[in-house]
């Protein structure tokens, strides 16, 4: 994993650049979903072997758990006569790609088995071309070592600049537009 709270950041980025960013559940399920799928280290303590599909970075590492997440947010979170078709859509695509995108950072570290990005329906741990995250330790007292100082700073290069960037680059968008519209 990436350590949780750069997922969430990571969702952040997300949510930014989509027409929704007023609405504070949005954030919420959008941070929630990014890191959620780390939960599976709970697994990792109980004995579940790591390359297991149950195993961490398994299936709550997958493209259908990122879609599962995000209908039963949507369920939940907002009542159906509330939303119409085109924001549902646009809800669906956030929620996914935040909860895609814990998989696909954790693709890009330097370490640990592959990230499952197909289960259930196909059973292989995968990496991305661009292994440059450095692996964050799943223990908490070896987060707080020298290893947790390097993570973080990996962390705040690959994850944490860019978000800032896409805030600064949509702040300057609504600026412009705003501008247009007078
Ligand atoms: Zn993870």
């Amino acid at each position: 994993m990436a350590s949780a709270f750069s997922h969430a950041v990571a969702s952040l980025a997300i949510g930014r650049v989509t027409p929704l960013a007023r609405d504070w559940r949005f954030w919420l399920i959008g941070a929630v979903g990014a890191a959620i799928p780390d939960l599976d280290a709970l697994g990792y303590w109980a004995g579940v072997p790591y390359d297991s599909m149950w195993g961490h970075r398994g299936i709550t590492h997958s493209f259908f758990f990122a879609a599962l997440y995000s209908i039963v947010a949507i369920l939940l979170f907002y009542r159906s006569g509330s939303i119409d078709f085109r924001t549902r859509t646009i809800l669906f695509i956030s929620f996914f790609a935040s909860v895609s995108s814990h998989a696909l950072l954790d693709a890009c570290t330097t370490g640990g088995l592959g990230v499952d990005l197909f289960a259930p329906f196909h059973d292989q741990r995968y990496f991305l071309p661009w292994q440059v995250i450095r692996v964050s330790p799943i223990s908490v007292t070896q987060f707080f070592s020298q290893w947790g100082l390097r993570v973080l700073a990996s962390e705040f290069l690959w994850i944490w600049i860019p978000t800032i960037i896409v805030f600064v680059l949509a702040g300057i968008w609504d600026k412009l537009r705003d501008r247009q519209s007078i």
